[in-house]
């Protein structure tokens, strides 16, 4: 592989932009990736702002917790629940019902501030 602009030089990397060889007259480093020198510099550079926005975006943390706070909460509600109406009828096993559920509505509530965190 050559450079685009010198034929007679080896290319040292591809500019992240527009894909062709750049020797080390022609590169130009932006956010850690080469560009044309003078030529896609400012490409780049919204080209990686842009990934990074994508990145942000693709990981959702935010909403997962959320997710994770509803799941939690509601399962954890009916296993309270129904530990707590069963409690006269099935003794220490409506206490494990109960203590699940109590285990889960922890969960959700940890999910919760967690999900605030990320919330911006
Ligand atoms: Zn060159
Ligand atoms: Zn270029």
């Amino acid at each position: 592989m050559v450079c685009y602009y010198h034929s007679d030089k080896p290319a040292l990397g591809l500019c992240k932009y527009c894909q062709r060889g750049l020797c080390c007259d022609c590169a130009a480093v932006v956010d850690d990736c080469l560009a044309c020198k003078n030529r896609h510099e400012e490409q780049v550079h919204a080209l990686e702002l842009l990934m990074q926005k994508n990145i942000l975006q693709s990981k959702r943390v935010g909403s997962d917790y959320t997710r994770n706070t509803i799941f939690y909460g509601v399962v954890g509600i009916l296993f309270a629940a129904f530990g707590a109406s069963q409690l006269e009828f099935l003794g220490l096993q409506a206490v494990i019902y109960l203590m699940i559920g109590l285990a889960l509505l922890w969960a959700a509530a940890a999910n919760y501030i967690e999900s605030r965190r990320y919330k911006k």
